[in-house]
């Protein structure tokens, strides 16, 4: 229902499931619009017109009709035909395990009420065959892999979806499933529908007496994904704790490699709070509101030709051939899977595409990849 939004959202309960007190944080902060979540939107509709297209759900003239208009939006990529493919494709599979064809349900507005007041939200696509139900969770992101192991949004979702359907039969096993192809994040969690509603009423007990106390600021990880993060002071707080600091004399003169670990996790939130600070004062002194100690200056800008046709024509009547003033370079792989797209580059030049291994890359420990083995590390500066 476009313009209501729920005041509990499930794709924010990472956020207020945790800290209670942000949904009351972020009233009155305005959104953002940023063209990552325009595109999103865009590719989330070409998705759902595949999908009722390849599951009969809608006319076929109806789908092309009204994906032709989507594909006329300035924000359209070729590249969202593949990525939008990918989606169509894992839930097909899916779909096609089953004996029979199950019962399929695109864009489908889910009501969480009865866990925490105010929730509720769409889920992307649901797949009911019997006893079991499938929810599937297209991303159109890129920037954060997101898991479907302990996901709130899903499992809210999940529970949302066994309120409505089990008029049609008790469901037993519940699939979450995210689809995330632009980083190749396809991952699924299974739960038994007993285990998910235990969670569902502990959840939502837990949520609903402690929005009832006031709320609790509970900072952590999630804060990043929190509109009131730059204004926070629980999370300024616990990012500018001296508690560290304290008995610094019980400790020896160095820091130790555990002490070492502590601070550069510590120091990355800190990189990440001060670029939302700045964001924060940036539009505020754009928008003529003052902040103290900080102004706005002229930055270093780049020389540029105003009319490169103009230019380009005095330089080639003074002599200077067309050879020298332009280059020929070939296109990257980016932009080639843009114009051709990623499934067509790999069919006309996939023997020529070689992907070598990554250099060692430091991430926390809580990342879900792998760790490099010593081996591999050997084998990899052996030459050098
Ligand atoms: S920034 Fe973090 S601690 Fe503060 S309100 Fe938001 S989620 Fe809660």
């Amino acid at each position: 229902m476009p313009g209501i939004h729920a005041r509990y959202s499930p794709s924010h309960a990472a956020v207020w499931g945790t800290c209670t007190a942000s949904v009351r944080a972020e009233e009155n902060i305005p959104e953002t619009d940023s063209e990552y979540a325009a595109e999103g939107t865009l590719a989330h509709a070409i998705a759902e017109l595949k999908l009722c297209s390849r599951f009969g759900l809608l006319p076929a003239d109806v789908c092309k009709s009204r994906l032709d208009m989507l594909r006329a939006d300035p924000l359209y990529q070729k590249e969202m035909e593949e990525y939008t493919d990918i989606y169509a494709d894992e839930i097909m599979k899916v779909c096609c395990a089953f004996p029979e064809k199950p019962y399929v349900i695109v864009e489908k507005r889910l009501d969480m009420g009865h866990i925490v007041p105010d929730c509720f939200g769409t889920a992307d696509c649901i797949v009911l065959y019997g006893t079991i139900l499938h929810i599937f969770d297209f991303k159109y992101g890129k920037g954060v892999s997101v898991s479907a192991e302990n996901n709130p949004q899903l499992r809210l979702y999940a529970l949302g979806a066994i309120g409505e359907y089990s008029v049609f039969g008790k469901i037993k096993t519940v699939f979450m499933n995210i689809i995330q192809p632009r980083i190749d994040n396809i991952c699924s969690a299974c739960m038994p529908a007993e285990e998910l509603t235990a969670w569902g009423d502990k959840f939502g007990r837990r949520v609903k007496a402690s929005i009832a106390a006031g709320g609790e600021f509970v900072p952590g990880e999630h804060c990043r994904f929190c509109k009131a993060k730059a204004k926070c002071r629980a999370r300024a707080e616990m990012l500018l704790s001296a508690e560290e600091q304290k008995a610094r004399e019980d400790r020896g003169e160095m820091l130790t490699d555990e002490e070492i670990g502590e601070v550069l996790l510590r120091a990355q939130l800190l990189a990440g709070w001060v670029k939302g600070l700045e964001e924060y004062v940036y539009d505020k002194l754009l928008r003529g509101e003052p902040v103290p100690h900080w102004k706005l200056v002229e930055g270093r800008s780049v020389r540029a030709i105003s009319d490169i046709n103009g230019a380009f024509a005095a330089l080639e009547a003074a002599g200077y051939g067309s050879e020298l003033l332009y280059e020929r370079k070939p296109l990257g792989l980016t932009a080639l899977e843009k114009l051709c797209g990623r499934k067509k580059l790999t069919e006309l030049i996939g023997n020529y595409i070689t992907k070598p291994s990554g250099k060692p890359t430091l991430v926390p420990e809580s990342d879900k990849r792998k760790a490099f083995s010593q081996t591999r590390i050997a084998e990899m500066f052996k030459d050098n």
